[in-house]
């Protein structure tokens, strides 16, 4: 997908915006990695790609130390590979 070309539909228009879709608490907010309702949590940004062709997304966290510290936080869970 970072290439232009969408894994899906295999046409070449895919769109970027880093500050692209949000999770948060609203819905409105930036990312939360760590946090739930009602608390502040830890937030960043997406970097986000969207195909206009058939409307798949993706989206990528760009903060190398935020993505250093999701071990830590409880909620997240590591995806045994072949599970
Ligand atoms: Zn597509």
């Amino acid at each position: 997908m970072k290439d232009g070309i969408c894994p899906k539909c295999g046409q070449a228009s895919v769109y970027e915006c880093t500050k692209g879709v949000t999770y948060g608490n609203t819905g409105a907010g930036p990312f939360v990695i760590e946090g739930g309702w009602g608390s502040v949590g830890h937030e960043c940004d997406t970097h986000s790609y969207l195909c206009t062709g058939c409307g798949y997304f993706e989206n990528y966290i760009d903060d190398a130390e935020m993505l250093a510290k999701v071990h830590t936080i409880k909620k997240w869970t590591l995806v045994s590979p072949g599970r």
